[in-house]
């Protein structure tokens, strides 16, 4: 049985730093707040190339606590419009309608699955106030920066499957707009025991204002300056993410080769791969996402040679029944992914017979 993602045998690479790492906050006596929160924010903003990092509970509460802040800061208000790609994970559309603000649902890059500046273009209106850009499946989206800033619009990225991912010039996600979210769930590239988030900015009183609202509003104990929530990223989950992160590039690089493999060796007319250059690092392969007409067959038919395979995913946000008042909505283009999407299995870990196994049986089907 090829796994789709052994997560297991990725966390037993760091067994003897991540117990030592947590043996050391469990003898602090310190669990909230601490050393080990501080260090993590401090290596990620570094690794980011960002100046700020404020963890938190998880990526959703990330991106929540960044609309929130801005809205606190008068910066956006109740009922602005936010473009962002119809082909998200939900996610990113929830933190939105959870601050009342609209989200404007737009059609993806065909061949990146990424907003482009031409589906921002279509969309804006005098009502368009910020841009929720999200790297999907690890993938850098076009730099959409410069047009943001001529037509004031604020950038947010949803950096939660993009840890790492940079462009030529070597500026990486999570530092091209006002603010990103990161996730650290398990299975995402850099991964927690557990849940886990970030907020990475520039901007320091944005910085602030995001710390104090997700520790109650507070800045002080006991005095509530805001109507917070209790969004904290904690010392133990921060220690253990202080070990991966040392080694997260060299396990970028593992996925990427498993990627350039698969790459070169699955010739099936009836499968389309994704495209990227390899030449620049701007995909970190959070997904190696294939597509084919014949999407559930094939996850069957590899399922029967054992391959296991995961959709992301099998349905838009805008045909969620928690959406329902946008179910009649056309996104021909979004429907069609989310109809034709399959990820093959990705970790720095895969086994080079899996990989071949993997090959030959997508080119069987
Ligand atoms: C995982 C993910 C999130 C949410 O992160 P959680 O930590 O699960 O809350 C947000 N956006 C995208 C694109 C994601 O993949």
């Amino acid at each position: 049985m090829v796994k789709f993602l052994d997560l297991k045998a990725i966390n037993e690479q760091y067994q003897v730093e991540i117990i030592d790492a947590m043996n050391s906050v469990l003898n602090s006596g310190w669990y909230i707040k601490g050393s080990a929160v501080s260090s993590f924010e401090n290596n990620f903003a570094k690794y980011c190339g960002t100046k700020h990092c404020i963890g938190v509970a998880n990526g959703l509460d990330a991106l929540i606590l960044i609309f929130r802040a801005l809205i606190i800061q008068g910066k956006l208000q109740e009922g602005d419009e936010v473009i962002v790609p119809a082909n998200t994970y939900i996610a990113s559309i929830l933190a939105l309608t959870e601050n009342k603000l609209e989200p404007i649902l737009v059609e993806p890059d065909p061949v990146t699955f990424n907003l482009s500046l031409e589906g921002i273009r279509s969309k804006i209106t005098s009502k368009t106030k910020a841009v929720l850009s999200v790297h999907l499946y690890g993938q850098l989206a076009e730099d959409v920066s410069q047009y943001c800033k001529e037509h004031n619009l604020l950038l947010i990225e949803d950096a939660a499957q993009a840890h790492g991912a940079k462009n030529k010039e070597g500026q990486k996600a999570g530092s091209f707009g006002m603010a990103a979210g990161f996730s650290f769930y398990p299975g995402k590239n850099l991964g927690a025991l557990g849940d886990a988030g970030a907020v990475t900015t520039n901007d320091k009183d944005l910085a602030l204002l995001i710390q104090q609202l997700g520790n109650y509003g507070s800045e002080k104990k006991y005095h509530n300056s805001l109507q917070g929530l209790n969004s904290r990223l904690d010392e133990m989950q921060a220690a253990i993410l202080d070990v991966k992160l040392k080694y997260l590039d060299q396990e970028i690089t593992k996925r990427r080769e498993t990627a350039q493999y698969y790459q070169q060796h699955i010739q099936n007319p009836k499968i389309n791969l994704p495209k990227w250059d390899p030449e620049v690092k701007d995909h970190v392969f959070h997904l190696y996402v294939i597509r084919c007409q014949k999407r559930d067959q094939l996850q069957q038919y590899l399922s029967d040679k054992g391959i296991q395979t995961v959709i992301h995913y099998p349905i838009p946000p805008h045909k969620q029944e928690a959406y329902s008042e946008w179910n009649q909505l056309l996104f021909p283009l979004t429907e069609q992914l989310h109809d034709e999407v399959l990820s093959l299995p990705l970790s720095p870990l895969i086994a080079h017979q899996d990989l071949v196994k993997i090959c030959d049986q997508v080119n069987n089907f």
